[in-house]
């Protein structure tokens, strides 16, 4: 018996000059948030210093469960007005970081709800009722990049010409494929009926019906109207 409790005494001291060598080795600053702060998940006092969050306030981590966090979160919600007045910015030539400033919302925050307004949005065109009867087209793609100007993409679009609705779209790179993917993407009844106005570029040659397309150059005049569309897109919206 007493060989057990000697035995249980001598762990305890053991761990516990264990613990304060633990202690001794942390900076005088860390032994200072050791005595003060503690970790809101698990209740242990052994912190470090972990960077800082966006706006410069100190992040903390605990050494025992891992948890991150600052000291008074001052979690804010994002009032009505001011997610209407950011909606309108959106679709100005304003970046995203530039409309964080603005509106005072974090920048991580913006583009969560960039994202969840984009996945939202159906991804099946929808038309009004059409007669059927002849419809023209006109077809185009838009160069443009995403972060960097090597990760290139193009926006195909097809407009039909009377209502200058959007009728066909898809965003990829300048092969055949995508020119396919643009067909496809219209509805059937354009596929059968509609007759379609693009450039020369070989793509659409090898995929719209010969019976359906014509190649125009620019002087023609026939594509303006998907071309006056792009303009306004790069314009508005180079984002
Ligand atoms: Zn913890």
């Amino acid at each position: 018996m007493t060989t057990i409790l000697a035995f249980l005494l001598d762990s305890l001291i053991l761990l516990f000059s264990k613990i304060v060598r633990d202690l001794e080795k942390l900076s005088p600053e860390k032994q200072r948030e050791v005595s003060t702060r503690a970790c809101p998940s698990c209740g242990s006092q052994y912190l470090i210093k972990n960077g800082s969050i966006h706006n410069g306030k100190p992040k903390h981590q605990c050494k025992s469960c891992g948890h991150q966090f600052i000291d008074n979160p001052t979690k804010t919600i994002v009032l009505l007005e001011t997610k209407q007045l950011i909606d309108t910015l959106l679709l100005e030539r304003i970046s995203l970081r530039g409309i964080a400033r603005v509106t005072g919302v974090s920048w991580s925050w913006l583009q969560n709800y960039v994202n969840q307004k984009l996945s939202c949005i159906p991804r099946q065109i929808s038309i009004s009722e059409k007669p059927r009867g002849k419809l023209i087209i006109e077809c185009d793609e838009m160069w443009s990049f995403v972060n960097h100007k090597k990760n290139e993409l193009y926006i195909w679009l097809a407009i039909e010409r009377n209502t200058k609705e959007i009728v066909g779209c898809f965003v990829g790179d300048r092969t055949r494929k995508s020119a396919r993917k643009l067909w496809a993407s219209l509805p059937t009844i354009y596929q059968q009926c509609a007759f379609a106005y693009t450039d020369f570029w070989q793509a659409y040659r090898r995929v719209i019906p010969p019976k359906h397309h014509r190649a125009v150059g620019k002087e023609t005049g026939l594509t303006n109207h998907i071309e006056r569309l792009n303009n306004t897109f790069r314009q508005r919206i180079s984002r």
